[in-house]
């Protein structure tokens, strides 16, 4: 029995205030909802403010990157122990928007998904095709590369939690149908059989990510395979993401 996990991806919005006030709106709106993980990653300059007005709280607040060194002589970046220090449980890592506009590979990936969990949080590891890649039949080689790549080595991690994302998906309003999502969700799941163990890909959580809406993720939550949503544009207001928490009515 796999807990849902909705987690929010707020990108560049939001300030400090801003945030505290959107997550005090959904604390009380969210309260009394069991088993169902709500998670909320602000952006860093917002962590400390969001963690505070989480406080109490079923809500955690994560991070949307981190490096993975756990300090250095690295300008502009954040280390996984500065996000444990603020009071954080989630990271993102590996978002296709990191991938597409700022070098993360396969390779950045596997080592920043190492340095969350050595932190003891949860990481919410992000794989996905482009349009162009589903378009040329390479969806499901994609995935396998970027499993394999990115996530073989920290599969039996219970910490562990896969975002499936397909790129032409985000922020575009066209979502995978519920049949599209359980096919890669399912296949992800093979993949991780085939390169950990049965057990453990059993119990990965595979979120689904990409215009997940509270008019759609009922019917993506109903596949056997999709444990949650990764959502974006709906989780900045707190009414929309308190719908999609509830989503089972
Ligand atoms: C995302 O940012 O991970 C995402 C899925 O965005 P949206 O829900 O806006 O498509």
């Amino acid at each position: 029995m796999r807990t849902p996990v909705m987690a929010g991806n707020w990108k560049m919005y939001k300030t400090a205030r801003q945030a505290g006030e959107t997550i005090r709106v959904l604390a009380g709106l969210v309260a009394g909802v069991d088993g169902v993980e709500v998670v909320i990653c602000p952006p860093f300059t917002a962590l400390a403010a969001a963690v505070e007005a989480a406080g109490g709280s079923g809500v955690a607040i994560g991070a949307q990157d981190c490096h993975w060194e756990n300090e250095g002589a690295f300008t502009g970046e954040v280390a996984v122990p500065m996000i444990a220090d603020l009071g954080c449980r989630y990271c993102i890592v590996g978002h296709s928007e990191r991938r597409q506009f700022f070098g993360e590979t396969d390779a950045t990936v596997d080592k920043k998904v190492a340095a969350v969990l050595a932190q003891g949080l949860h990481c919410i590891a992000c794989v996905g095709e482009t349009l162009a890649e589903r378009e040329a039949g390479q969806t499901l080689a994609v995935l396998e590369r970027q499993v394999r790549g990115g996530l073989s080595r920290h599969l039996t991690s219970p910490r562990l939690v896969i975002a499936y994302e397909p790129v032409w998906a985000i922020g575009t309003g066209k979502t995978a149908t519920p049949a599209q999502a359980q096919k890669a969700h399912a296949f992800i799941r093979g993949v991780a059989a085939r390169a950990a163990d049965p057990a453990a890909a059993q119990a990965v959580r595979i979120l689904y990510g990409g215009s997940v809406k509270p008019d759609n993720i009922a019917a993506l939550m109903a596949q056997p395979d999709v444990d949650g949503g990764l959502v974006g544009g709906a989780s900045l207001d707190a009414a929309s993401f308190a719908k999609i928490v509830r989503f089972r009515g």
